[in-house]
């Protein structure tokens, strides 16, 4: 499919601070892409780029084959929804919504029927002649939406439109939110910090770090086989271990000096090997673990119970190593005892020591 959205060559600098460094990236009609990073690392600005509320020093925005880049945001075809929902507090929900389409000229008997249309898709058709202060956050949130979408804007740039919401709510909203995308069809580009919120809702994440993209994929691709240091710290808990391949295409990782089969054919000669905490197992009488399976022992540090699973920390020959297992944990784990964990090489993923 081709791209809605090109971000060409994008950089951004304030005085010595390069905020936004050879930014490229391509957005299909439709696609819901969540910008993740950590606070600072650029996702605001580059959403203020596309929008058109800020240039940039180098590089190009172009929507649907045509360059904006020059354009003021009024005249892009894309729309934003900001994290204060920026209502106007003396016009009702219809007609804050009607707003856009009346500003443009359309009659009031039209721009009110699409605004009521729009409200029917967020659920709010029967709260029309309310006004804001009437309304709950969520419901707020949903009026900024159909406010947003009224046009039916090609593109809707959303800037952490669910963080003033109580955690039960956001999570229903991020549902919601991502229903409604799949229904319009609109291309959705959300700005937000909080990785499970970009799991939960991006077709691609792109995780960006210090003016950078580090990576771009669907959430599983880059839990699974992040590309750098930065994305496996960043996305979920990992054991991050040095590692280096030897000639017979076996990996000896530096904790305990384990040697594992290499789990592919073109490991990188040195780097990092990336070892999610679910992928280690508690060995004991119970679980002697099968065949295959590479075998650490130390000394338990920490073991934490959060109800649904465990967390431990285990200190294996003065490394720190973390597993998680499902449930609560055996009697017998108690800090200072001893532990033996194991996994299997192939949930092993390396990253090359220049990533
Ligand atoms: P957060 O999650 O905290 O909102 P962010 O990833 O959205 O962070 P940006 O707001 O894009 O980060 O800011 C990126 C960097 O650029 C920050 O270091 C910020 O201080 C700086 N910055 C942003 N806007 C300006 C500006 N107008 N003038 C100077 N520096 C700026």
């Amino acid at each position: 499919m081709s791209s809605l959205l090109s971000i060409d060559a994008v950089c951004k600098r304030f005085g010595g601070y390069t905020a936004l460094d050879d930014i490229r990236l391509e957005i299909r009609q439709g696609e819901f892409i969540a910008l993740l990073g950590p606070s600072g690392c650029g996702k605001t600005t580059l959403l203020r780029v596309i929008a058109g509320f800020m240039a940039p020093d180098t590089g190009r925005i172009v929507i649907d084959g045509q360059d904006v880049s020059h354009l003021p945001p009024h005249r892009r075809p894309l729309n934003t929804v900001f994290q204060n929902y920026a209502l106007f507090p003396h016009m009702s929900v219809l007609e804050n919504v009607a707003y856009g389409p009346r500003r443009q000229g359309v009659a009031r008997a039209e721009a009110n029927s699409r605004a009521l249309a729009s409200l029917e898709l967020v659920g709010l058709a029967a709260l029309g002649n309310r006004y804001p202060r009437e309304m709950s956050g969520g419901q707020q949130q949903r009026v900024a939406l159909a406010r947003a979408i009224v046009n039916r804007p090609k593109l809707l740039l959303l800037d952490e439109p669910l963080s003033a919401l109580d955690m039960k709510l956001r999570k229903r909203m991020q549902l919601e939110l991502k229903h409604l995308q799949e229904k319009l069809g609109i291309a959705f580009v959300f700005v937000t910090h909080d990785q499970e919120e970009a799991m939960t809702m991006a077709d691609r994440i792109v995780v960006m770090n210090a003016g950078r993209i580090e990576q771009i994929g669907a959430g599983t691709e880059i839990y699974r086989a992040p590309a750098t240091r930065f994305v496996a710290e960043f996305i979920g808990e990992a054991n991050l271990i040095a590692f280096e391949a030897s000639r017979d295409g076996e990996i000896r990782l530096a904790m305990q000096d384990s040697v594992a089969p290499a789990p592919r054919p073109d490991a990188p000669a040195r780097g990092l090997a990336v070892l999610r905490p679910e992928h280690l197992q508690v060995l004991d009488d119970a679980n002697p673990g099968c065949d295959g399976l590479c075998r650490l022992t130390g000394v338990l540090s920490d073991v934490i119970s959060v109800g649904s699973h465990t967390m431990i920390h285990a200190d294996i020959g003065g490394h720190a190593v973390l597993a998680r297992a499902m449930g609560l944990p055996n009697a017998g784990m108690l800090p200072g005892s001893p532990v033996r964990l194991g996994f299997h090489p192939s949930h092993l993923h390396l990253i090359g020591e220049h990533a």
